[in-house]
């Protein structure tokens, strides 16, 4: 259990008590459990107004991968699995250019996906998948952070991945501005930063932060090769305001925020970006079982 996910050292204490660090490769996990179509955590989770205060940033960050994962595909790979596709922010993008098919696990999302008429499976990955179901893209966008068993889902998308086929992370970074400033108020005693940024009493927070060369570690011990890294803005002034009128609970605290918030976002902008994005595509045939 405390074990790090990328190199199996023992994990260190970090910030607070569900927090730990490697020391040898600088993977954080974070102990949070999952909650998924509980219906306690979901009546405190407003769905419609996540689902409009991400909704602007989401889209354009949409447009953002399909064009990097353009340079990476020949003519002709057109099927598309986008797991954990949540409200279809990606999903109904990629249906434009792809034969797009989204899983999602929670049951309100994944029927609000469906209610708009986007091709979406409700359950888990890969469960739901037949064994023989092949893609040509896998994409995890804002995903691979709230599977606790991360390693198994990336061997399972090896498994569904046509040989020629690409895998998309879109991960949170912890070299990002955002993630450091976030950890330097913690430092101070300021801690809803911190947590806001492991979506600590979400129905599913953040159990892992990564940085570009653990992750590519990891997916090389699954079977892949890193074709590009690169990012995408984890924070834009479209839809700004109404993201921070979603996290904050008073007005008043809203629009202090908008302002401090415009006033810094040139700046803030000029730093590394918590949005780490990595193509990579299969290194290897996976080792069949012994039988
Ligand atoms: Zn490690």
């Amino acid at each position: 259990m405390n074990a790090c996910t990328v190199c199996s050292t023992t994990l260190q204490a970090g910030a607070c008590d569900w927090h730990q660090r490697c020391p040898a490769c600088a993977y954080e996990r974070g102990h949070l459990t999952p909650v998924i179509n509980q219906q306690a955590v979901h009546d405190t989770v407003d769905e419609v107004g996540r689902d409009q205060a991400l909704r602007e940033l989401r889209l354009s960050n949409a447009n953002a991968l399909l064009s990097l994962l353009q340079r990476h595909l020949r003519a002709g790979q057109q099927r598309l699995l986008d797991v954990g596709c949540s409200h279809g922010w990606f999903l109904q993008t990629a249906a434009r250019h792809f034969q797009a098919l989204g899983i999602e696990p929670d049951h309100v999302v994944a029927a609000s996906a469906l209610a708009i008429g986007l091709p979406v499976r409700e359950g888990y990955f890969p469960d739901v998948l037949a064994a023989d179901e092949r893609f040509d893209v896998i994409v995890f966008n804002d995903v691979l952070e709230h599977i606790p068993d991360a390693r198994a889902a990336l061997q399972a998308s090896r498994a569904h991945l046509d040989p020629g086929g690409v895998l998309l992370l879109n991960v949170p970074d912890r070299q990002g501005v955002y993630y450091r400033l976030a950890c330097g108020l913690q430092r101070l005693g300021l801690r809803g930063p911190f947590r806001r940024m492991w979506q600590v009493d979400f129905p599913s927070p953040h159990v892992h932060y990564f940085q570009a060369d653990n992750l590519t570690e990891l997916l090389r011990q699954s079977g892949f090769e890193l074709l590009q890294a690169t990012s995408v803005p984890a924070v834009s002034r479209n839809g700004l305001w109404q993201r921070i009128r979603y996290a904050q609970g008073s007005l008043a605290g809203a629009v202090v925020s908008y302002l401090l918030l415009s006033l810094a976002l040139p700046v803030l902008a000029r730093f590394q970006s918590d949005s780490l994005v990595c193509l990579f595509s299969p290194s290897r045939p996976i080792a069949q079982p012994v039988a």
